[in-house]
């Protein structure tokens, strides 16, 4: 495990997160869009410092990670925990007792060991907005086949998750069109979409659900991924 950096003390936190939701009204001033602070890379008192701000959950991308500060936190973590990180299902009955929504389910394997192992959870299913097989998510076009078979399992289906193509711009927004067009398809009300680099983009697309970790703890250590 990398070593974590120590996030800004918690009133600075908290006046970033004013600012990110200024953002977001700016755009949205009539909807509620929630803030998963994304607090990978830090220490625990990051997701301590996300809770005294008011964001409303805490996101989490590696387990190993994970589970430390939930040890450190003695479980308390003040608000849900979302799992935004690439799922391993060999780490999933250990994450399964923290993990109140579980960001990336992209493969039905993945979602029968979360039934298994969290019974009724929470999922969003991970759509790939880049068209890069590389990267995680299911096709576009087979999302409704995707969300139909995690149905069948003891799950919530509660909405869409993305990542676009870095830069922002045109083509995020296009990506993040196409994401909510598919929820709206689906019937789907939750749409996590947009970082810190693409939260306008993601908000006038409908986003509901912003991801967002560098707006509210600074960089992260040289090296570490932005997505898994
Ligand atoms: C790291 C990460 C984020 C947060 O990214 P920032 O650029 O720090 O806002 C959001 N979503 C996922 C899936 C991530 O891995």
């Amino acid at each position: 495990m990398r070593t974590l950096l120590q996030p800004p003390p918690a009133e600075e936190v908290g006046r970033r997160l004013t600012e990110v939701r200024r953002r977001i009204t700016a755009l949205a001033p009539d909807r509620a869009v929630k803030v998963v602070a994304v607090t990978k890379g830090f220490t625990a008192a990051a997701a301590l410092a996300a809770t005294a701000a008011g964001a409303d959950a805490v996101g989490e991308n590696y387990a190993d990670e994970l589970l430390a500060k939930h040890v450190a936190l003695d479980g308390k973590w003040g608000l849900p925990l979302h799992f935004v990180g690439a799922i391993q299902r060999r780490r999933v009955p250990k994450l399964a007792p923290a993990v109140a929504c579980w960001e990336t389910v992209w493969r039905p394997e993945e979602g029968r060991s979360v039934a298994r192992h969290a019974p009724g959870a929470t999922v969003l299913v991970e759509v790939n907005l880049t068209g890069d097989t590389a990267r995680p998510g299911v096709a576009i076009g087979g999302t409704a086949k995707l969300v139909a078979e995690l149905s069948s399992f003891d799950l919530v289906v509660g909405g869409l998750m993305g990542v676009a193509p870095l830069g922002g711009g045109a083509a995020a927004r296009t990506a993040f069109r196409s994401l909510r067009h598919c929820a709206d398809d689906l019937g789907l009300a939750e749409l996590s979409m947009g970082m810190t680099d693409d939260l306008e983009e993601a908000v006038a697309e409908g986003s509901t659900m912003v991801r967002v970790g560098r707006a509210l703890f600074g960089e992260r250590a040289a090296g570490s991924p932005i997505a898994p």
